[in-house]
């Protein structure tokens, strides 16, 4: 079969005008070029043409941006900005976000391959949705009082507060599954903390972080306050992790940068949150209601393609609900409208790389020769663009490297289980820890299953629910600290106690 192309005429003129526009770093309140003057091709992974370029920066672009925001980091306008102010400078962020979201989306879809209305819908809302929920945090960021009982003092009266002290200069680094709202859960409580920022998007999807950076710009932030560098990870990337004028990292990609991070962050000992990947378990228990479970797992599964951190790529179903979930399934991947994203039809579109196509397809014939059956899916269709039609295997065994390894992409693995206990045993037979669901009607067996999961989120009757208000993070090799909720702006924070003696 073969997809669709995209069709950019259909864009707002303001969304070309953008794809058009000579792009540079935002740095200092300027745009600048790369110091080198190299620039990278940003494509469009519906048809593998070229859309834009950015400038391919490297670690003296990463050191001027640090010095930026290290010079407005200690600005007393920044540092003394009040509480009600901050939280004014976000809120118009986000409104200029909210007029410009048809924009956005189209941008997103463009470049990542996602479907604009469904990026609009649900990208765009939730990454507005944080950075209105993080402005309410700063005029509510209070530390505590107390009154020590020092041992060694008994006759001394004192007295002691905290105060939550922004951390510093904040390096954000972000993956291109879900640009704009992954960088908005780091810039937004970074800068509701007081923290500054320099910021780099993933090389594939730079456009929306450049877009955010000039609505930033024109809500008023100071200078320095908000950087964003494009560039390469290997080079602007690992800049960041290893620069010393950086105070923390806040990463969200794969386990294995994830731990050269870590390493690069030894040198000035550098606070580290990690959001990781994940390979989540379904579980279909045997009084599920099927008309939800099956097309929540198929969702759990296909929704972004597959390109989801918690996509539920493992799906167990108790062995008398075995077949017929197998079969609901397939059927829905079967008929999956596959398409271009700028088409609002399109319910899979492209995955984000030709590297990401061929990364899943080596999966998948790893599982085929590995004796694992086919279903549904297991090829491309034709045409120029990164697509993966949706796959689903049975006849999987646990050591399986698609039943192990996270795939990034719209493949599923199918395996029965006979109770509780194997079930649990199975889910947690894993590296990562970064969510589950559960498909059930019995409250019991929900309340006994959830705490023995080894997840930082586990869903009933639901995958993939989001919430700013709701911690999020992994358990395991799926990372390192939450974000979200008020503690995601506490985590750019240092506490620090004063104790006073009367
Ligand atoms: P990736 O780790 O390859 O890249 C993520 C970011 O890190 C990019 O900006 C990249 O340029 C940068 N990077 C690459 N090498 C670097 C280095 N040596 N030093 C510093 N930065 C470097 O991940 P990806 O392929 O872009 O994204 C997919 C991964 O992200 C998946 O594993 C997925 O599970 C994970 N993810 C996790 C979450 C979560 O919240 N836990 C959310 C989304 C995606």
């Amino acid at each position: 079969m073969n997809v669709a192309t995209n069709d950019l005429s259909t864009t707002r003129p303001e969304t070309r005008e953008f794809l058009a526009a000579e792009h540079k770093n935002f740095i200092n309140g300027q745009w600048q070029a790369a110091k080198s003057g190299k620039t990278l091709e940003v494509y469009d992974p519906a048809t593998g043409q070229t859309v834009s370029h950015v400038p391919d920066s490297d670690a003296v672009d990463i050191d001027e941006a640090v010095k930026a925001a290290r010079q407005a980091f200690e600005d007393r306008a920044w540092q003394n900005m009040k509480p009600a102010v901050r939280e004014r400078l976000l809120h118009r962020l986000a409104d200029l976000m909210e007029t410009n979201v048809d924009i956005l989306a189209e941008l997103e879809s463009i470049d990542n391959g996602k479907s604009a209305a469904v990026s609009g819908a649900v990208d765009m809302a939730c990454a507005i949705d944080c950075m209105r929920y993080m402005a309410g945090v700063p005029s509510k960021l209070n530390g505590s009082t107390l009154k020590p009982s020092t041992p060694f003092m008994p006759d001394s009266e004192l007295f002691a507060y905290t105060n939550h002290v922004p951390v510093g200069v904040v390096g954000a680094i972000v993956p291109w599954n879900f640009p704009t709202l992954l960088l908005c859960w780091k810039i937004a409580p970074a800068l509701a903390a007081g923290c500054t920022v320099v910021l780099k998007p993933a090389e594939e999807t730079p456009l929306t972080a450049l877009y955010i950076a000039k609505l930033a710009s024109e809500a008023g932030f100071p200078p320095g306050v908000l950087n964003v560098v494009t560039g390469y990870g290997h080079t602007a990337g690992a800049a960041i992790s290893a620069h010393p004028g950086v105070d923390k990292v806040t990463f969200t990609g794969s386990t294995e940068v994830g731990r050269l991070i870590v390493q690069a962050a030894t040198g000035n000992l550098k606070k580290v949150t990690l959001e990781l990947g994940g390979k989540s378990p379904a579980i279909v228990m045997p009084d599920a209601d099927l008309d939800i479970a099956i097309p929540g797992a198929a969702s759990g599964i296909f929704f972004n393609h597959g390109q989801v951190c918690t996509a539920g790529s493992r799906l167990y179903v108790h062995k008398s609900q075995f077949d017929r979930v197998v079969e609901g399934v397939a059927d829905v991947a079967r008929n999956m409208k596959i398409g271009p994203g700028l088409d609002p039809t399109t319910e899979i579109g492209p995955l984000v790389s030709k590297i990401q196509q061929e990364r899943v397809c080596s999966y998948i014939e790893s599982g085929r020769e590995s004796g694992a059956e086919i279903i549904a899916g297991g090829d491309t269709p034709d045409g120029n663009g990164y697509f993966v039609n949706p796959t689903v295997f049975v006849n999987t065994n646990p050591d399986m490297k698609i039943v192990r390894e996270e795939i990034f992409g719209p493949v599923l693995v199918v395996q029965p289980f006979d109770d509780l206990d194997d079930v649990v045993a199975q889910a947690n037979d894993s590296p990562f820890g970064l969510a589950a669901s559960i498909w059930s009607k019995d409250v019991s067996t929900i309340h006994r299953l959830a705490p023995r999961l080894r997840a930082g989120t586990v869903w009933v009757n639901c995958h993939n629910v989001i919430d700013v208000a709701l911690p999020f993070g992994g358990f395991k090799e799926s990372g390192w600290g939450r974000e979200n909720g008020i503690d995601a702006v506490k985590a750019f924070t240092e506490t620090q106690s004063v104790v006073i003696s009367l």
